[in-house]
């Protein structure tokens, strides 16, 4: 289908588009990558009067180390990413996620921040950034404010975001000392999307014994969310693989599992366990 009829922008700075979003309000659409986007006002499932490109703002795109934190910038695509020396060397859960989302197209065009500020329930990246428990830098006419990952999915396809305001940046912690990762995905066959991708992220002492663990779920809820009784179950105990197949049946805990074509409740809750148990097998044996 063709998308109904809107004003196109392409803005040069951020001060200018969030001028823009001012002005068009609810009217206004943001466009980063277009992979989620066009679809939708193909469908005609979305119909802004005003499109806003952020394609031509030339400082958005960058990843680099700031302290003791790797700062990604919103128009960074998948694919640099999954490639990224910085993000490979002190953040790898985030390029092992990037790996896996769609296919090449989708990784050269689509972008972290539109990842995230989209919140599909399936989508990949706002289950690492909660395990890594990132910080989201967004900016409106107020100038900028900075939101946990946990405050930031609220619900399908929402976010804190509000309809003025720009996502710029993602931040996350570099990877202490012993940090290990994994993310273990399972794909619905025709989209590539996730069923169920669990993100993990763990450090335990040289005796086992877990100091710190954070696990992001995507795919089975309404949104991405933290197993925190995973987390609990895991917290100060030795990690061993008995340990991981009891904490990974909290996986759903105060969750209520998605139900469509593609998946039954019943079936995304078994596979919620299933990757938690894997991720956290595979981050153990640091591969
Ligand atoms: C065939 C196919 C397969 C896919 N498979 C996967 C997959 O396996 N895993 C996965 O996670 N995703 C998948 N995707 C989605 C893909 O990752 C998109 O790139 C992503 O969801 C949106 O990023 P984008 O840059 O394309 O954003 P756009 O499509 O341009 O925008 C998406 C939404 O976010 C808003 N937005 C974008 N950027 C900002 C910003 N900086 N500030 C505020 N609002 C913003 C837009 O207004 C819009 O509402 C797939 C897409 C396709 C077409």
């Amino acid at each position: 289908m063709i998308p109904s009829a809107f004003d196109y922008y392409a803005p040069k700075t951020v001060a200018e588009a969030v001028a823009l979003l001012r002005e068009y309000g609810e009217q206004a659409k943001v466009l980063a990558g277009g992979q989620s986007l066009l679809p939708l006002l193909k469908l005609r499932l979305a119909s802004p009067r005003v499109v806003v490109d952020l394609g031509r703002i030339a400082d958005l795109a960058y990843i680099r180390r700031e302290g003791e934190e790797v700062a990604i910038g919103a128009m960074t695509r998948h694919e640099e990413v999954e490639r990224s020396d910085v993000v490979r060397q002190y953040c790898r859960l985030l390029a092992a996620t990037a790996a896996t989302i769609g296919d090449v197209q989708v990784r050269n065009r689509g972008t972290i921040g539109g990842s995230l500020a989209h919140a599909d329930p399936a989508g990949d990246f706002p289950a690492a950034v909660l395990a890594l428990e990132g910080r989201m830098k967004v900016v409106g006419p107020d100038g900028e404010r900075w939101i946990a990952a946990e405050d930031f999915f609220l619900d399908v396809m929402t976010t804190a975001l509000k309809a003025d305001e720009i996502l710029t940046e993602v931040r996350v912690a570099v990877d202490g000392e012993g940090a290990r990762s994994a993310y273990e995905k399972i794909r619905q066959k025709a989209t590539g999307f996730a069923l169920c991708g669990v993100a993990v992220r763990l450090r335990v002492d040289e005796a086992k014994v877990c100091q710190d663990v954070a696990v992001g779920v995507t795919g089975v809820g309404a949104k991405a969310y933290r197993a925190r009784a995973v987390e609990e179950a895991l917290r100060g105990k030795e990690v061993t693989e008995a340990a991981i197949a009891s904490a990974a049946a909290e996986a759903v805990q105060g969750v209520e599992p998605n139900e469509d074509a593609q998946a039954s409740a019943a079936y995304r809750a078994h596979l919620a366990r299933v990757c938690t148990r894997r991720a956290l097998s595979r981050a153990l044996a640091g591969s």
